[in-house]
Order: C-alpha cells, then structure tokens, then sequence
C-alpha cells in the first residue's frame, strides 16, 4: 500500500503536487467483462483486437458503373455487355479482352476486370457499350483495394484504448461482435452532515438540501462509473464507521462530502484516523483547501469539504484525475485554453485559485472570459452559470482587464 503523504506541517500543499501524489497512488482496477459491441461505446479497451478480415474483403467497385480491362480501350471499339455485378451477388465469370460487365457501388470486381468506368462516362447500346470520347480513364480507377482500410491480421485497437463510436464502425466493419472491456469501478458515496435533506423531502430549521451527493451522482454516472449510493449518513461516529467499512468492502473507491475539517462534527475525519491510511491534506486551492485522500483497507478514499462549491471543484480537479487512472485511462493534465480576460480579478499570492467564469468568441474570434458573480463556496448560481474555471496560478496576484488567462471548460468529457 503506498505511503500516504499527511500535509500536517505547516502551509499549504500546491494542487499539483496534490495530483502527482494521487496519481501514483492509482492503479487501474483489476477485471474485465464482455460486452456487445453496441454497448462498448466509452469502455476501455482490455486487449488488443485483430482484424480476422481484410477491409474492404475484396476488390469492388467505388461507382455504378462498367467494370472493364483497361488496355481494351486502347481500340476505342464497343465492349460487350456479359454480366451484371451487384453488391452482395457477384458475377461468377471473367471478363475477358473485349467485354466488360455491369457494376454497382460495392459490388466485387470480376476476374479479369482492372478498372472501372462511371455509367455517367458510357453510351450503352443494347448489349455493348462505347466509352464517351472526352473522358479520362486511369487504369485501375473507381476500385476500393482489398485490405487497403485494414490488413488481416493487423491490430484493429489496441488495449487501453478508450473505445469510441468512430471505433465501433470500425470494429463492427470488421465482423468484431463483442468486446473484452475493463469492468466499471464501483464507488461508494455518501453525505454527511446532521443538517441535510434529500431534494424533494420537507426542511427543518437549520437544514439544507443535500446536493453534493446528487451532482455527484451525476457526475460519477458521467464518467461512466458504478454508484453504491449510501445516501445521506447523520453526524454519528458508528453510523460513518459502519458505512465506511461496508464501502471499503463492496467497492473499489470511496466518495464523501462534509466531515473532513476540524469541526466538532468531523466524524469522518476521526473514524478515518482510526480505520485507514489516511492523509489529510490541505490544498493550497481556492475554493477546496480540506480534502482527505487515502486507503481504507485497501480502497482508495476520497473525502471532499461539505461547502458545496468546494465539493465539485475538488471532485473535479482532484478525484477525477484519480478516477480516470482507476478506470484505465492516462490523465493527461487539465483540458485548458488561453482567453482575455474581461473584467479585473483580485487574487493574493498563495492558492490557485479556480474562479467561476463564462468564456465565449468575440466577434474577432478572440476567445474572451468574464467572471460570473459572487465567487464564495457556497455560492452555486455562480457555478451553475460558468461554463469554465478561470485559473490563476498560485503564485500570481490580482489580474487587470485584458491580460490572458488560462481557463479550463466546463462541460467536457471528466476524463
Ligand atoms: P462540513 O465540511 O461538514 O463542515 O460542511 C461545510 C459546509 O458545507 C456546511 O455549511 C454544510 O452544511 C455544507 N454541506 C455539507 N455537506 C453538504 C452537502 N452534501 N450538500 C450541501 N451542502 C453541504
Ligand atoms: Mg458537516
């Protein structure tokens, strides 16, 4: 099991080293299962597949129109009409010097025929036919090669390979009904706090809705994952003992929100110190900063802040990263763009900062971004509203109007 770093010296652990340590921390989970093709569609790939075929399987026609052998034209003399070819009922015979056959789109080029003319280029008279005088006829023209797509016995995609509908088509022209895939993780996820509701249920006072959970589920759902849902656990020490355990046991990765500060209702963070291997590391990142990673018996957990802005930004910046190396894929760091900034933003030293902001092209197709309203960690219409973080490195203070910054996309595959 590795070691898990606890950030309990003093200052703040930059992001990207919070990243670099989870992401040694995965490995991609273990299992696979066999799908229909159909239903492959965002799985990863678990071993290459090779083509049993040749793509197209034979020499056929681009065109409707006369299959023929080049050096007949040479006497400009009608060729004689012998056959027709339609895809999926070839002609049996060969063409032979002086004749030609009938042939549509797909259809497989007899023996003996090289080439391929357009009907649009042929006066067909009864049972002969003449090719127009002003046309340009290359030898070998309008035939789609055996194999030219895919060579039998070459790798249609590769384990690993994250597999997308462009590659179904592909798969599925190549006669590939099913498909070995690596199995879904399974994270549990759970709420935590005395105060919260499920949407739809009556509030007392001092209660809130619980939304961390359900945008989660959301997102996890997303990113193509399973979801235990253990719903919304009370602030009590064996209730989050025995949830954590039962989700240490069935899953391959544990999800919370709330309970990682130091409050005297931090029950996740006490029955993780006594259960787990578990850091708890303070982010230098703005919203975020308390976040709880580690192992519980051997599943990966991750504990968000409660603050519901701070949840999704740590999820997404944080969890997803891991997530995506559990699922099999390779992150590649952050899905950014360059844009100008709009309006002035104030920042001290110190966090990255991931403000909220709505990102578009002007009309000079320059990609521009403004903040989006009030930027605390409870404040969700902000969220709601952005299509993109805008990210100002830890190190940079305030930003005027008109500088670029970088931004990364809301709404984008979560990896
Ligand atoms: P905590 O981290 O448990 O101290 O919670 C920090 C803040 O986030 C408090 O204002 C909580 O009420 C709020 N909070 C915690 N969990 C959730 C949740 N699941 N949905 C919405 N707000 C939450
Ligand atoms: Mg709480």
């Amino acid at each position: 099991m590795p070691t898990i770093d606890c950030c309990s010296q003093p200052g703040l652990m930059p992001i990207e080293s919070a990243r670099e340590k989870l992401l040694q921390a995965m490995n991609p989970i273990e299992g696979t299962e066999i799908l229909p093709l159909a239903q492959a569609n965002g799985r990863v790939l678990a071993e290459d597949v090779i083509s049993t075929v040749n793509l197209p399987p034979c020499d056929n026609s681009a065109m409707d129109g006369y299959a023929l052998r080049y050096e007949d034209l040479a006497s400009g003399l009608p060729l004689e009409l012998i056959g027709k070819s339609f895809a999926g009922a070839p002609f049996d015979g060969v063409v032979n010097p002086g004749t030609c056959v009938r042939i549509m789109t797909g259809a497989a080029v007899p023996a003996g025929a090289d080439t391929v003319v357009m009907q649009e280029n042929v006066d067909a008279q009864g049972e002969s036919i003449r090719i127009s005088i002003n046309c340009e006829v290359r030898s070998g023209d309008h035939i789609r090669r055996c194999g030219e797509d895919v060579a039998e016995g070459s790798i249609l995609l590769k384990a690993g390979e994250r597999i997308s509908v462009p590659h179904i088509a592909l798969l599925a022209a190549a006669g590939v009904g099913i498909v070995t895939v690596v199995r879904k993780p399974v994270i549990a996820l759970f709420s935590t706090g005395d105060e919260l509701r499920q949407p739809g249920e009556a509030l007392g006072k001092g209660d809130i809705y619980d939304s961390n959970r359900i945008a989660l589920l959301a997102a996890l759902a997303q990113m193509d994952l399973e979801v235990l849902d253990l719903g919304i656990l009370p602030d009590n020490k064996q209730a989050i003992t025995d949830a954590l355990q039962r989700a240490a046991q069935e899953a391959d990765a544990i999800i919370t929100s709330g309970g990682v500060s130091v409050g005297e209702a931090d029950y996740t963070r006490e029955v993780l110190e006594e259960l787990g291997e578990i850091g708890f590391w303070k982010v230098a990142m703005k919203p975020g900063k308390p976040f709880a990673f580690g192992f519980l018996q051997g599943t990966p957990f991750f504990g968000l802040p409660g603050n519901p802005v701070s949840a999704l930004v740590t999820f997404y910046q944080l969890a997803v990263p891991a997530l995506s190396v559990m699922k099999g894929d390779h992150w590649s760091g952050p899905k950014t763009l360059q844009a100008k900034l709009l309006k002035p933003l104030k920042k001290k030293p110190g966090r990255t900062d991931f403000q909220r902001g709505v990102y578009h092209s002007d009309e000079n197709g320059v990609l521009v971004v403004e903040p989006v309203g009030t930027q605390g960690s409870h404040i969700l219409t902000g969220l709601a509203a952005a299509n993109c973080f805008i990210v100002l490195a830890r190190e940079s203070g305030s930003v005027e109007a008109g500088e670029q910054v970088v931004i990364e996309p809301l709404g984008v595959p979560l990896g």
